[in-house]
Formats: structure tokens, C-alpha cells, sequence
């Protein structure tokens, strides 16, 4: 018999490893895993209550109130006009972006190096090669416009459909790009005929707010994907959707459709009726999402600036809830402690600690890299967004950051203390 064989998860091993330490009665600090700390808002939850009932299948493409708000609220938030015939939903974003890659025949996947684990995987899966494109601390892990040409007019893929995946915000670095980085970007694929599959899903957790979508620049060839699992805290919910161009040749669309009603059939119809209360540009959501941004705003700045401080190399947030180390400063000496990966670098940090990252390798950056993610989301969101409601100004106080995220502040405080001792 044979099997496909799929890369176990790289957590693994580092998951083991805390809980051994948890058990041992010591502190964990738990930087590792990216989940939102936030949970939905009480209408959202409510409407879910209500829809339980609602037991019937969907239409494939989803239900059509839902479209429509979809529609409506992302043109309002992502600088491009949605008609809602463009949008299609599913059980969460990851899926969509599978399916999207067995709707290709032949084609080669690039993808920026960061990039979140689980494409590589997929295009595996759905028998792509992957080709990586990589950045660097220095260009701040940005997808330069240059590489990415040479990188598309490889010969060896003169005869695949070509695709880039691109995430900003972004996980692993929590970095967005500019209207201007994402025009060059777009020249450069629509110059070598390249479809873009643009994973948007934490495009509304942009601090500023600023979020603007690659389809503004390149609305023939974008498809975008997002959800409700960042911005909502609703990941176990798995209500994801897509934005297809509206110009998408109808095969394309069509073996889009059929491989959506041949795997998932619907996204579950009593998420889609809580959705529809999702999708409301009101003042209740406005201040829902200006409230989660000043406070992983706050708190990314903070850590960032600790652990700049202590030399590690890392760029300021501008969304999510992530940054990503660059611990190159620190070679020599980490090399002097038998230190020569990002998984020793991670599971020696982890051991004498409690600080638990995850290994940039996790992401397809070089182990020798010594890069390492950081999440900021340890602490309660639900009283973290009761409690800066009542403040006023933009700015999260002091007091309170320091109150509510004391156990971060520590685990900080462990990671560069580490590193001055080195
Ligand atoms: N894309 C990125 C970059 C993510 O970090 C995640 C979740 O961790 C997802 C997609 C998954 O989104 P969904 O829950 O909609 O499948």
C-alpha cells in the first residue's frame, strides 16, 4: 500500500515540549500558537443561537443576503468595488484556497519566503511545484518586484499556469504592504500572466485600518480570500469566502463551482445566517474592530520595542498579531552554545525559559536563518475590549497594558534577559 506523504506539523515537537515543562510545574510562555483572543460580538453569537434550526443545505455558492453584505462591507473596507455574483463562500478560507489549486491542470505555485505553512502543503497535495521567491530583515520581508520577475520568467515553467499566493497582513512578520508596493507588484504579474491568489484574511486587523486590496491594482487576475476567523475570533466557526475577478473566464469559474458542491457543498447554513450579522458596516463593528486594533496595536508595539532593544532583529506591527525575530545578530554567540537552527534556537529558548516561538523554518525560511515567530495573543480579549471601550483617545494606557498583559510583559522580559546573557 502507499499513501500520500504529508509534512507532519513542525508544532509538533515544541508542543510536546511545553506541555513536559507545564507538567514539571514551570512557567510556560506561550508565544507560539496564532489564535484571536477576541470573541465574536453578542449579535453575532445571538444570531447563531437562533439559526440553529436551520438545517437545510445552502446554495453552493452561498446564501445570497449573505453575498450581498459580503459585497457591500468589503468595498467599503478594501479600496475595490465587490459585485456579490463575485463572491463565494465556504467552510473557512483554507479550503477555498485548496480548491483553487485543484482547479489548475498544470500549474507552478510561487510564494514568498516567509510564507504561512500550509501552502506549500496544499500545492503538494494538489501536485503543483513550488518555486519560493526569497526576502529578507534588511527589505523588511517584503516581495520585491525585481525578484519576482526573474523568479516568473523561469523556462522551466513556460508551459504552467502561474500563481502567486500573497498574505499582508502577514503571518509570519505581521507587515502590510504599501499602494505603491502593491501596484509594482501587480505590473510585474500581469506581465507574465500570473493569477494571484491574495490571502487577505487579516486585511481588517490592519492597526491603522488602512487595509487596501491587490484586486484595486490587478482586479483581472486577484482572487482574494478572508473570512471571519481573525477579525471576528471565530476560527472554529469556519466561515470563510473568496472574491473571484469579475472578469474570470467562465471555465475557470465553472471548475471552481464544481469542485466547491464535489468537497464541501455549502458552508454550514447556520454560520452563514450568523455571517449575515457579521457583515454590517455599523457602529458597533466600527468601534469592534478600532478597539481590537488599538489593543494589538499597543501590544505589538510594546513587545516590539522590548525585544528591539535587546538587538534581536524585528520590525515594528502594522497588523495582526504577530512579528517575526531575526536572531542573525546573535550567530557567534548562539553558535558558541551549539546553537546552529531555528529549531535548537527554539527548543534551547523553550528549555531554559519557558519562552515558547515558533522556528521560522515553520514558514519555509532556511533553518540556518535563525528566524523565529512571536504571537502576542496570551491574554483575555473579552476583557481587554470591555475595558478600552470605556477608555477614550486612541492610545490603550499604560496601566492597563501593563495589567492585562503582565504574563507577555514577563515572558519578554525571559526572551531578551536570554539574550543579554548569551
Ligand atoms: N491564512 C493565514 C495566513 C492564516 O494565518 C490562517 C489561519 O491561521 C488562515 C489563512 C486560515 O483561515 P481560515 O480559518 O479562514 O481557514
Amino acid at each position: 500500500m502507499a499513501f500520500r506523504s504529508v509534512e507532519k506539523s513542525p508544532t509538533l515537537h515544541l508542543n510536546e515540549l511545553s506541555n513536559d515543562i507545564q507538567r514539571a510545574g514551570r512557567q510556560i510562555y506561550k508565544f507560539g500558537f496564532g489564535q484571536s483572543p477576541f470573541a465574536p460580538l453578542q449579535r453575532i453569537q445571538d444570531a447563531l443561537k437562533e439559526a440553529v434550526c436551520r438545517k437545510d443545505y445552502a446554495p453552493v455558492q452561498g446564501v445570497p443576503e449573505l453575498r450581498e453584505r459580503i459585497a457591500d462591507f468589503h468595498s467599503r473596507t478594501d479600496g475595490h468595488h465587490i459585485h456579490p455574483d463575485q463572491v463565494v463562500v465556504a467552510s473557512g478560507s483554507k479550503i477555498l484556497l485548496y480548491n483553487l489549486l485543484l482547479a489548475f491542470e498544470k500549474a507552478v505555485l510561487y510564494l514568498p519566503a516567509p510564507s504561512w505553512v500550509s501552502y506549500a502543503t496544499q500545492a503538494r497535495l494538489a501536485r503543483h511545484p513550488v518555486e519560493f521567491v526569497a526576502t529578507s530583515h534588511e527589505n523588511r520581508w517584503r516581495l520585491d518586484p525585481a525578484d519576482l520577475d526573474r523568479a516568473l520568467a523561469n523556462p522551466d515553467y513556460a508551459t504552467h499556469e502561474k500563481i502567486l499566493i500573497l498574505n499582508y497582513p502577514g503571518n509570519p512578520d505581521g507587515l502590510v504592504y504599501t499602494g505603491a508596493e502593491l501596484e509594482a507588484l501587480a505590473n510585474v504579474l500581469r506581465k507574465h500572466k500570473t493569477w494571484i491568489m491574495a490571502d487577505e484574511i487579516y486585511g481588517l486587523l490592519h492597526h491603522k485600518g488602512e487595509h487596501v486590496s491587490i484586486a484595486k491594482y490587478y482586479p483581472e487576475g486577484t482572487i482574494v480570500t478572508n473570512g471571519m476567523s481573525k477579525w471576528c475570533g471565530a476560527g472554529g466557526w469556519r466561515m470563510g469566502f473568496q472574491v473571484l475577478p469579475a472578469t474570470i473566464p467562465s471555465d475557470f469559474r465553472a471548475a471552481i463551482m464544481a469542485i466547491a458542491s464535489a468537497t464541501y457543498s455549502c458552508a454550514p447554513t447556520p454560520m452563514q445566517m450568523a455571517a449575515i450579522q457579521a457583515y454590517v458596516w455599523d457602529e458597533t463593528t466600527k468601534h469592534y474592530l478600532q478597539d481590537q486594533r488599538r489593543i494589538l496595536s499597543a501590544i505589538g508595539q510594546e513587545i516590539y520595542q522590548r525585544v528591539a532593544a535587546s538587538g534581536i532583529h524585528v520590525h515594528a506591527p502594522q497588523g495582526a498579531f504577530y512579528l517575526l525575530l531575526d536572531f542573525d545578530p546573535m550567530r557567534e554567540s548562539l553558535a558558541a552554545r551549539g546553537i546552529r537552527t531555528d529549531v535548537e534556537l527554539c527548543t534551547r529558548l523553550l528549555e531554559e525559559t519557558g519562552v515558547a516561538l515558533l522556528q521560522g523554518s515553520a514558514f519555509n525560511n532556511d533553518e540556518t536563518q535563525l528566524t523565529a515567530r512571536l504571537a502576542y495573543v496570551d491574554f483575555n480579549g473579552q476583557l481587554m475590549l470591555d475595558k478600552v471601550s470605556q477608555q477614550s483617545g486612541r492610545k490603550v494606557s499604560a496601566g492597563l497594558l501593563h495589567g492585562e498583559c503582565q504574563h507577555m510583559l514577563e515572558g519578554t522580559h525571559a526572551l531578551t534577559e536570554w539574550i543579554a546573557n548569551l
